[in-house]
Protein backbone atom coordinates (compact mmCIF):
# COMPACT_ATOMS: atom_id res chain seq x y z
CA UNK A 1 0.00 0.00 0.00
CA UNK A 2 1.15 3.19 -0.89
CA UNK A 3 1.61 5.57 2.34
CA UNK A 4 0.94 9.30 1.59
CA UNK A 5 2.66 11.60 1.29
CA UNK A 6 5.37 10.34 -0.57
CA UNK A 7 8.77 11.50 0.74
CA UNK A 8 11.56 12.95 -1.48
CA UNK A 9 13.08 15.45 0.15
CA UNK A 10 16.35 13.11 1.62
CA UNK A 11 18.47 15.64 0.63
CA UNK A 12 17.12 17.51 3.13
CA UNK A 13 16.97 14.45 5.57
CA UNK A 14 16.87 11.00 5.30
CA UNK A 15 14.83 8.55 7.80
CA UNK A 16 16.98 7.08 10.26
CA UNK A 17 17.95 3.10 8.76
CA UNK A 18 15.86 0.73 11.23
CA UNK A 19 19.37 -1.54 11.47
CA UNK A 20 20.50 2.04 12.47
CA UNK A 21 18.38 2.33 15.24
CA UNK A 22 18.66 -1.08 16.87
CA UNK A 23 22.59 -0.70 16.87
CA UNK A 24 21.70 2.40 18.77
CA UNK A 25 19.16 1.67 21.38
CA UNK A 26 21.13 0.06 24.10
CA UNK A 27 23.28 2.84 24.05
CA UNK A 28 20.75 4.85 26.19
CA UNK A 29 19.39 3.02 28.82
CA UNK A 30 21.66 0.07 29.27
CA UNK A 31 25.17 0.84 28.05
CA UNK A 32 24.93 4.71 29.08
CA UNK A 33 28.42 5.23 30.02
CA UNK A 34 30.22 8.13 29.45
CA UNK A 35 33.32 7.02 26.96
CA UNK A 36 35.72 9.60 29.23
CA UNK A 37 34.76 7.48 32.48
CA UNK A 38 37.96 5.72 32.97
CA UNK A 39 37.50 4.18 36.27
CA UNK A 40 34.47 1.95 35.29
CA UNK A 41 32.94 -0.66 32.81
CA UNK A 42 30.37 1.60 32.03
CA UNK A 43 32.99 4.17 30.90
CA UNK A 44 34.98 1.34 28.90
CA UNK A 45 32.07 0.02 27.34
CA UNK A 46 31.05 3.20 25.89
CA UNK A 47 34.78 4.19 24.57
CA UNK A 48 34.49 0.57 22.85
CA UNK A 49 31.65 1.95 21.30
CA UNK A 50 33.37 4.72 20.35
CA UNK A 51 36.04 3.15 19.23
CA UNK A 52 34.18 0.62 17.07
CA UNK A 53 32.29 3.37 15.60
CA UNK A 54 35.50 5.54 14.77
CA UNK A 55 36.65 2.31 12.51
CA UNK A 56 33.34 2.25 10.60
CA UNK A 57 33.24 5.59 9.76
CA UNK A 58 37.07 5.76 8.59
CA UNK A 59 36.22 2.85 6.93
CA UNK A 60 33.50 3.90 3.95
CA UNK A 61 36.23 7.08 3.24
CA UNK A 62 39.50 5.49 3.93
CA UNK A 63 40.49 7.13 6.60
CA UNK A 64 42.58 6.22 9.56
CA UNK A 65 40.15 6.08 12.33
CA UNK A 66 42.49 8.84 14.29
CA UNK A 67 41.61 11.17 11.70
CA UNK A 68 37.94 11.20 12.93
CA UNK A 69 36.59 13.90 14.80
CA UNK A 70 33.27 13.43 16.14
CA UNK A 71 31.09 16.67 15.86
CA UNK A 72 27.03 17.40 16.54
CA UNK A 73 26.84 17.84 12.91
CA UNK A 74 27.99 18.82 9.21
CA UNK A 75 26.93 22.51 10.29
CA UNK A 76 29.79 22.46 13.40
CA UNK A 77 32.43 20.38 11.15
CA UNK A 78 32.31 23.22 8.05
CA UNK A 79 32.80 25.75 11.01
CA UNK A 80 35.42 23.87 13.00
CA UNK A 81 37.13 23.42 9.61
CA UNK A 82 37.30 26.89 8.32
CA UNK A 83 37.43 28.72 11.69
CA UNK A 84 40.63 26.55 12.52
CA UNK A 85 42.48 26.33 9.78
CA UNK A 86 42.10 29.96 9.61
CA UNK A 87 43.46 30.14 13.37
CA UNK A 88 46.14 27.88 12.18
CA UNK A 89 47.75 28.79 9.19
CA UNK A 90 47.00 32.88 10.38
CA UNK A 91 50.92 33.47 9.86
CA UNK A 92 50.90 31.62 6.31
CA UNK A 93 48.45 33.74 4.76
CA UNK A 94 44.41 34.45 4.99
CA UNK A 95 42.72 34.01 1.70
CA UNK A 96 40.53 31.02 1.07
CA UNK A 97 38.93 30.61 -2.28
CA UNK A 98 35.47 28.72 -1.98
CA UNK A 99 32.25 28.73 -4.20
CA UNK A 100 29.18 30.63 -4.29
CA UNK A 101 27.08 27.26 -4.07
CA UNK A 102 28.52 26.53 -1.47
CA UNK A 103 25.97 25.46 1.82
CA UNK A 104 25.20 28.44 3.76
CA UNK A 105 27.11 26.37 6.51
CA UNK A 106 30.36 27.76 4.46
CA UNK A 107 29.40 30.83 3.04
CA UNK A 108 28.08 32.13 6.43
CA UNK A 109 31.54 30.88 8.02
CA UNK A 110 33.05 32.94 5.27
CA UNK A 111 31.22 35.93 5.85
CA UNK A 112 31.87 35.59 9.84
CA UNK A 113 35.67 35.15 9.29
CA UNK A 114 35.46 38.26 6.47
CA UNK A 115 34.38 40.23 9.10
CA UNK A 116 37.75 39.32 11.08
CA UNK A 117 40.36 40.54 8.35
CA UNK A 118 40.37 37.18 6.17
CA UNK A 119 39.56 37.57 2.60
CA UNK A 120 37.49 34.71 0.90
CA UNK A 121 37.23 34.86 -2.90
CA UNK A 122 33.61 33.41 -4.06
CA UNK A 123 34.39 31.46 -7.38
CA UNK A 124 31.07 31.42 -9.50
CA UNK A 125 30.47 28.29 -11.20
CA UNK A 126 29.49 27.39 -14.51
CA UNK A 127 25.88 27.47 -15.74
CA UNK A 128 26.34 23.52 -15.21
CA UNK A 129 26.72 24.21 -11.71
CA UNK A 130 30.57 23.12 -12.06
CA UNK A 131 33.56 24.83 -10.97
CA UNK A 132 35.75 26.63 -13.34
CA UNK A 133 39.34 25.27 -12.92
CA UNK A 134 41.28 27.82 -15.02
CA UNK A 135 38.83 30.80 -12.63
CA UNK A 136 40.42 28.35 -9.32
CA UNK A 137 43.86 28.75 -10.66
CA UNK A 138 43.94 32.43 -11.06
CA UNK A 139 42.39 32.71 -8.19
CA UNK A 140 45.42 31.40 -6.38
CA UNK A 141 47.69 33.72 -4.18
CA UNK A 142 50.63 33.71 -2.42
CA UNK A 143 48.64 34.29 0.65
CA UNK A 144 46.29 31.34 0.08
CA UNK A 145 45.81 29.09 2.42
CA UNK A 146 42.63 26.81 1.70
CA UNK A 147 40.45 26.12 -0.80
CA UNK A 148 37.06 25.28 0.19
CA UNK A 149 34.85 23.20 -2.30
CA UNK A 150 32.08 21.05 -1.81
CA UNK A 151 32.16 17.12 -3.05
CA UNK A 152 28.33 17.21 -4.00
CA UNK A 153 25.95 20.17 -3.95
CA UNK A 154 22.70 19.95 -1.66
CA UNK A 155 20.59 21.59 -4.43
CA UNK A 156 21.27 20.11 -7.29
CA UNK A 157 23.67 17.45 -6.95
CA UNK A 158 26.30 18.30 -9.00
CA UNK A 159 29.40 16.66 -8.19
CA UNK A 160 32.74 18.71 -8.49
CA UNK A 161 35.84 17.18 -9.86
CA UNK A 162 37.61 16.95 -6.36
CA UNK A 163 40.73 15.34 -7.15
CA UNK A 164 41.39 17.68 -9.90
CA UNK A 165 41.26 20.35 -7.20
CA UNK A 166 43.18 18.42 -4.78
CA UNK A 167 46.29 18.34 -7.16
CA UNK A 168 46.04 22.38 -8.32
CA UNK A 169 46.06 22.58 -4.14
CA UNK A 170 48.69 20.42 -3.73
CA UNK A 171 50.86 21.67 -6.36
CA UNK A 172 50.97 25.32 -4.68
CA UNK A 173 50.68 23.72 -0.95
CA UNK A 174 47.15 25.21 0.01
CA UNK A 175 44.86 22.46 1.98
CA UNK A 176 41.65 21.22 0.54
CA UNK A 177 38.81 21.24 2.71
CA UNK A 178 35.66 19.69 0.79
CA UNK A 179 31.69 19.94 2.77
CA UNK A 180 31.38 16.32 1.40
CA UNK A 181 27.68 15.76 3.68
CA UNK A 182 25.38 14.83 0.40
CA UNK A 183 28.32 12.99 -1.33
CA UNK A 184 29.33 10.30 1.60
CA UNK A 185 27.45 7.29 1.59
CA UNK A 186 26.04 7.65 -1.59
CA UNK A 187 29.06 8.08 -4.07
CA UNK A 188 32.51 6.09 -3.56
CA UNK A 189 34.42 8.86 -1.60
CA UNK A 190 38.31 8.34 -0.81
CA UNK A 191 40.28 10.52 1.32
CA UNK A 192 43.80 9.15 -0.16
CA UNK A 193 42.64 8.58 -3.93
CA UNK A 194 40.77 12.11 -3.66
CA UNK A 195 43.65 13.79 -2.06
CA UNK A 196 41.43 15.86 0.84
CA UNK A 197 42.82 16.97 3.58
CA UNK A 198 39.38 17.47 5.40
CA UNK A 199 36.43 16.59 5.23
CA UNK A 200 32.75 17.66 6.89
CA UNK A 201 30.31 15.14 6.66
CA UNK A 202 26.73 13.86 8.80
CA UNK A 203 25.11 11.16 9.67
CA UNK A 204 21.31 12.54 9.38
CA UNK A 205 22.05 12.97 5.10
CA UNK A 206 22.68 9.33 4.94
CA UNK A 207 20.23 7.42 7.30
CA UNK A 208 21.91 7.98 10.61
CA UNK A 209 20.92 10.81 13.45
CA UNK A 210 20.39 14.04 13.38
CA UNK A 211 22.46 16.14 15.54
CA UNK A 212 25.73 14.25 14.79
CA UNK A 213 28.74 14.17 11.99
CA UNK A 214 32.18 13.60 11.72
CA UNK A 215 35.27 15.85 10.17
CA UNK A 216 38.13 14.08 8.91
CA UNK A 217 41.04 16.06 9.18
CA UNK A 218 44.32 14.62 7.68
CA UNK A 219 47.49 13.35 9.93
CA UNK A 220 49.99 12.86 7.52
CA UNK A 221 51.21 13.88 3.83
CA UNK A 222 50.52 16.94 5.54
CA UNK A 223 49.69 16.58 9.36
CA UNK A 224 47.00 19.05 9.13
CA UNK A 225 46.86 20.94 12.38
CA UNK A 226 43.40 22.64 13.68
CA UNK A 227 42.92 25.61 16.44
CA UNK A 228 39.97 23.82 18.69
CA UNK A 229 36.42 26.21 18.28
CA UNK A 230 35.00 24.61 21.54
CA UNK A 231 37.33 24.39 24.10
CA UNK A 232 36.61 22.23 27.72
CA UNK A 233 37.63 18.53 28.61
CA UNK A 234 39.98 18.27 25.79
CA UNK A 235 37.50 15.31 24.11
CA UNK A 236 38.84 14.14 20.34
CA UNK A 237 42.83 15.01 20.64
CA UNK A 238 41.56 18.63 21.64
CA UNK A 239 39.66 19.41 18.45
CA UNK A 240 36.47 19.05 20.48
CA UNK A 241 35.70 19.05 23.68
CA UNK A 242 32.56 17.70 25.31
CA UNK A 243 31.13 14.70 26.09
CA UNK A 244 30.66 12.25 23.56
CA UNK A 245 27.22 11.37 21.92
CA UNK A 246 27.62 7.76 22.14
CA UNK A 247 24.07 6.43 20.86
CA UNK A 248 24.69 8.65 17.64
CA UNK A 249 28.27 8.26 17.25
CA UNK A 250 27.07 4.30 17.40
CA UNK A 251 24.67 5.66 14.83
CA UNK A 252 26.76 7.26 12.75
CA UNK A 253 29.26 4.17 12.29
CA UNK A 254 26.21 1.45 11.60
CA UNK A 255 24.94 4.13 8.69
CA UNK A 256 28.72 4.33 7.37
CA UNK A 257 28.79 0.20 7.78
CA UNK A 258 25.51 0.37 5.65
CA UNK A 259 26.20 2.53 2.92
CA UNK A 260 29.40 1.05 2.61
CA UNK A 261 28.37 -2.35 1.77
CA UNK A 262 24.74 -1.06 -0.12
CA UNK A 263 26.52 2.25 -1.54
CA UNK A 264 26.67 0.26 -5.17
CA UNK A 265 23.21 -1.17 -4.59
CA UNK A 266 21.58 1.70 -3.44
CA UNK A 267 23.18 3.99 -6.13
CA UNK A 268 21.65 1.74 -8.70
CA UNK A 269 18.11 1.72 -7.60
CA UNK A 270 17.90 5.58 -6.72
CA UNK A 271 19.57 6.44 -9.92
CA UNK A 272 17.34 4.45 -12.10
CA UNK A 273 14.55 5.60 -10.09
CA UNK A 274 15.65 9.23 -10.59
CA UNK A 275 15.65 8.76 -14.38
CA UNK A 276 12.80 6.97 -15.02
CA UNK A 277 10.84 10.18 -12.74
CA UNK A 278 13.08 13.16 -14.55
CA UNK A 279 12.43 11.40 -17.70
CA UNK A 280 8.46 11.41 -17.46
CA UNK A 281 8.25 14.66 -16.24
CA UNK A 282 10.69 16.24 -19.39
CA UNK A 283 8.40 14.77 -21.59
CA UNK A 284 5.76 18.12 -20.07
CA UNK A 285 6.23 21.39 -21.84
CA UNK A 286 8.37 23.69 -20.36
CA UNK A 287 10.68 21.36 -18.01
CA UNK A 288 14.64 21.62 -17.78
CA UNK A 289 16.76 20.23 -15.91
CA UNK A 290 19.49 21.89 -13.43
CA UNK A 291 23.00 21.16 -13.46
CA UNK A 292 25.02 19.21 -15.00
CA UNK A 293 23.72 15.63 -15.62
CA UNK A 294 26.58 13.29 -15.94
CA UNK A 295 28.64 14.99 -12.67
CA UNK A 296 25.37 14.06 -10.70
CA UNK A 297 24.60 12.24 -7.41
CA UNK A 298 22.48 9.32 -8.39
CA UNK A 299 19.40 10.50 -5.73
CA UNK A 300 18.98 13.78 -7.10
CA UNK A 301 16.94 15.46 -9.76
CA UNK A 302 16.37 19.90 -9.66
CA UNK A 303 13.87 20.88 -12.20
CA UNK A 304 12.34 24.08 -13.73
CA UNK A 305 9.03 24.40 -14.59
CA UNK A 306 8.93 27.69 -16.91
CA UNK A 307 4.83 27.52 -17.48
CA UNK A 308 4.20 27.18 -13.42
CA UNK A 309 4.41 29.24 -10.93
CA UNK A 310 6.73 27.55 -7.84
CA UNK A 311 3.33 28.54 -5.43
CA UNK A 312 0.59 26.74 -7.66
CA UNK A 313 3.42 23.68 -8.55
CA UNK A 314 3.88 23.27 -4.30
CA UNK A 315 -0.12 23.65 -3.92
CA UNK A 316 -0.65 21.47 -6.91
CA UNK A 317 1.24 18.69 -4.78
CA UNK A 318 2.16 19.53 -1.37
CA UNK A 319 0.02 17.00 0.25
CA UNK A 320 0.71 14.52 -1.71
CA UNK A 321 4.44 14.46 -2.40
CA UNK A 322 7.45 16.39 0.11
CA UNK A 323 9.78 18.24 -2.09
CA UNK A 324 12.06 21.15 -1.77
CA UNK A 325 11.33 24.37 -3.73
CA UNK A 326 13.48 26.74 -5.59
CA UNK A 327 12.40 29.20 -2.84
CA UNK A 328 14.10 29.71 0.58
CA UNK A 329 11.85 31.00 3.37
CA UNK A 330 14.28 32.80 4.85
CA UNK A 331 13.11 35.53 7.22
CA UNK A 332 10.69 37.29 5.97
CA UNK A 333 10.50 36.97 2.05
CA UNK A 334 10.53 34.22 -0.41
CA UNK A 335 13.79 34.68 -1.57
CA UNK A 336 14.96 32.50 -4.83
CA UNK A 337 17.60 29.86 -4.18
CA UNK A 338 21.15 31.32 -4.70
CA UNK A 339 22.30 28.46 -6.35
CA UNK A 340 19.74 28.37 -8.83
CA UNK A 341 20.77 32.15 -9.84
CA UNK A 342 24.39 31.20 -9.81
CA UNK A 343 23.59 28.48 -12.29
CA UNK A 344 22.27 31.89 -14.05
CA UNK A 345 18.48 31.14 -13.36
CA UNK A 346 16.17 34.29 -13.60
CA UNK A 347 14.66 34.70 -10.01
CA UNK A 348 11.42 33.40 -12.03
CA UNK A 349 12.54 30.46 -13.07
CA UNK A 350 14.30 29.56 -9.71
CA UNK A 351 11.21 30.09 -8.11
CA UNK A 352 9.44 27.74 -10.20
CA UNK A 353 12.07 25.03 -9.57
CA UNK A 354 11.40 21.71 -7.65
CA UNK A 355 14.07 19.66 -6.26
CA UNK A 356 13.51 15.66 -6.07
CA UNK A 357 15.64 14.12 -3.94
CA UNK A 358 15.52 9.87 -3.26
CA UNK A 359 16.83 7.40 -0.88
CA UNK A 360 17.14 4.22 -0.16
CA UNK A 361 13.74 3.74 0.72
CA UNK A 362 12.23 4.95 -2.31
CA UNK A 363 9.99 2.76 -4.24
CA UNK A 364 8.47 1.99 -8.31
CA UNK A 365 5.23 2.45 -6.80
CA UNK A 366 5.93 6.12 -5.02
CA UNK A 367 7.75 7.11 -8.50
CA UNK A 368 5.24 6.01 -10.30
CA UNK A 369 2.51 8.31 -8.25
CA UNK A 370 5.06 11.47 -7.94
CA UNK A 371 4.88 10.90 -12.17
CA UNK A 372 1.11 10.70 -12.24
CA UNK A 373 1.11 13.79 -9.26
CA UNK A 374 3.24 16.22 -11.13
CA UNK A 375 1.80 15.58 -14.61
CA UNK A 376 -1.78 16.23 -12.86
CA UNK A 377 -0.42 19.21 -11.43
CA UNK A 378 1.02 20.54 -14.42
CA UNK A 379 -2.41 20.03 -16.42
CA UNK A 380 -4.57 21.78 -14.30
CA UNK A 381 -2.17 24.86 -13.89
CA UNK A 382 -2.29 24.58 -17.43
CA UNK A 383 -6.10 24.70 -17.99
CA UNK A 384 -6.26 27.84 -15.17
CA UNK A 385 -3.62 30.41 -16.78
CA UNK A 386 -5.77 29.74 -20.33
CA UNK A 387 -8.66 30.38 -19.15
C1 LIG B 1 22.74 19.24 5.33
C2 LIG B 1 24.01 19.87 4.90
C3 LIG B 1 24.82 20.55 5.81
C4 LIG B 1 24.43 20.75 7.26
O1 LIG B 1 24.51 19.53 7.96
P1 LIG B 1 23.92 19.41 9.45
O2 LIG B 1 24.44 18.09 9.92
O3 LIG B 1 22.45 19.44 9.31
O4 LIG B 1 24.47 20.54 10.24
C5 LIG B 1 26.00 21.08 5.35
N1 LIG B 1 26.38 20.95 4.08
C6 LIG B 1 25.63 20.31 3.16
C7 LIG B 1 26.10 20.19 1.76
C8 LIG B 1 24.41 19.75 3.55
O5 LIG B 1 23.67 19.13 2.64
Amino acid sequence: MLKLPVYLDNNATTPVDPAVLEAMIPFFTQHFGNAASKNHIFGWEADEAVTYAREQVAHLIGAEPNEIIFTSGATESNNLALKGIVETYAVKGNHIITLNTEHKAVLDTCKHLEKQGVEVTYLPVQEDGLIDIKALEAAIKPTTILIAVMYANNEIGVIQPISTISAIAKKHGILLFTDATQAVGKILVDVVKDGIDIMAFSAHKMYGPKGVGALYVRRKNPRVKLVAQIDGGGHERGMRSGTLNVPGIVGLGKACELCRLQMADDAARTARLRNKLEQAILQLEGVTVNGNTLYRLPNVSNLSFQYADGEGLLMGFNKNLAVSSGSACSSASLEPSYVLKALGLSNDLAHSSVRFSLSRFTTEEEIDFAIQQITLTLQELKIWSHG
